[in-house]
């Protein structure tokens, strides 16, 4: 057996890989490098990459500014605990944020997954209505669609047919979820739909402490693109109701749906805001949720005395280093263009595959595409096709989907809506 055969066997046999099975497991390809919008594989055949590694990767892989920022840090320390101890890196990464963000949100927490980031933003909104003398209030309004992550919490305000509900049912704290809004993103907007969220708002507003949702682009739950104006409308609710908006926004932040934050194509703020992915551009897991004043001052000053949370791991300086690095990268770079550019070619490039029976819709907006397919696809058999194409994208339920690092040139993204056109027809 060759060393990497035999790699691939201890891999096979000992090693997890996200969603999948122990006896069963779908192939896994061996990444030996990656650079660039490219990964390279053990045996020498090079990808073009669809995923951003999971929308985190916006600026290509090994760029030489973030291995800077990551060397350089190294020089320093590359950990230290944040219990009764501050440092530049994370200092300065809060700085950014700060100015970069919607406006009004001014205290951060660093946390170490985007999962964790939701956790802290629900504990955030439940330890704020403690605080006002509400605890009452203390159960979240969700979308159907909706995915914010894979700890208990954040698993009980995903979609609960999509998500884990039914496995998870009996200890999953219950929620109330509103529909998935149907006006789509530069389609009219029809001012029902809305009316599912009100509904819920006005009936349970008294128990609510919060809404849960992902703005614009909803992501794993289903890859859904919608009306502004559904957000501008959730938002005033929030107020009318009194509860509080969170806005997921660790798929869409950075740039991704053609601004900065997804909020901003509503014009909106919320009380309390998540980030990841893309933060530290692809590097290292790190998170932030954001909160205002009144959030930050009313728990502070609450039964508690403090916020009840703090990872091992927090503000991680290594980690903190890369992510300004990140952000120095994209406001220094000309993103809004790439992004416009990666628009117009998965439009064009995605749009052939609207005439195939098997397709049911195909949508675009900023840098990511969709396929959404009639019935649900063999993702091994579509994977391996991908691939023998020069492309990487991971496929799930009825959905093909891309969104590739900003930095992809015309030629690469031609090159990969081609695979897809090619590969479903
Ligand atoms: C990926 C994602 C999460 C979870 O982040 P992890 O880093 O995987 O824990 C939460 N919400 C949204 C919208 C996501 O896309």
């Amino acid at each position: 057996m060759t060393q990497q055969n035999r790699r691939l066997q201890l891999d096979r046999d000992h090693i997890w890989h996200p969603y999948t099975s122990m006896t069963a497991p779908t192939p896994v390809y061996h990444v030996a490098s990656a650079s660039g919008v490219m990964l390279k594989l053990g045996d020498g055949r090079e990808l073009i990459d669809g995923m951003s590694s999971w929308w985190s990767a916006i600026h290509g892989y090994n760029h030489p500014k973030l291995n800077q920022a990551a060397t350089e840090q190294l020089q320093s320390m590359a950990h230290v605990m944040f219990g009764g101890i501050t440092h530049t890196p994370a200092i300065e990464l809060v700085e950014r944020l700060l100015k970069i963000t919607p406006e009004g949100l001014s205290s951060v927490f660093l946390s170490d997954s985007g999962s964790v980031s939701v956790e802290v933003a629900l504990k955030m909104a439940i330890q704020y209505w403690q605080a006002l003398g509400k605890p009452e209030k203390n159960r979240f309004v969700a979308l159907r669609g909706g995915y914010h992550g894979d700890t208990f919490g954040a698993m009980s305000v995903c979609d609960p047919v999509t998500g884990m509900h039914h496995l998870f049912n009996p200890v999953l704290p219950q929620h109330l979820f509103a529909q998935r809004p149907a006006c789509r993103f530069g389609e009219s907007w029809n001012p029902s739909d809305i009316d599912s969220l009100e509904s819920i708002l006005s009936k349970h507003g008294d128990s609510c402490a919060a809404v849960i949702l992902e703005p614009i682009v909803q992501g794993a739950g289903g890859m859904w693109f919608y009306h502004p104006e559904y957000l501008k409308s959730v938002s005033a609710l929030c107020k009318k109701y009194d509860v509080l908006l969170i806005a997921d926004e660790i798929a869409t932040g950075f740039g991704r749906t053609g601004k900065l934050f997804a909020c901003e194509h509503a014009g909106i703020s919320p009380d309390i805001l998540c980030l990841g992915k893309a933060l530290t551009g692809g590097y290292l897991t790190l998170a932030a949720t954001l909160t205002t004043d009144k959030v930050a001052e009313s728990i502070s000053e609450g039964p508690a005395g403090c916020f009840m949370h703090g990872p091992t791991f927090m503000g991680n300086p290594l980690a903190c280093s890369i992510a300004s690095a990140s952000i120095d990268l994209l406001l220094d770079s000309d993103w809004q263009s790439q992004v416009t550019a990666i628009e117009a070619g998965l439009k064009k490039g995605l749009e052939p595959c609207r005439n195939l029976a098997s397709v049911d819709d195909v949508r675009v907006l900023g840098a990511i595409g969709v396929v959404e397919m009639k019935n649900p696809v063999c993702l091994s058999e579509i994977q391996d096709r991908l691939v023998k194409q020069g492309v990487w994208l991971r496929p799930f339920g009825r959905l093909i989907y891309t969104m590739p690092p900003y930095i992809i040139d015309e030629h690469q993204l031609q090159k990969l809506t081609e695979a897809v056109f090619q590969t479903l027809q």
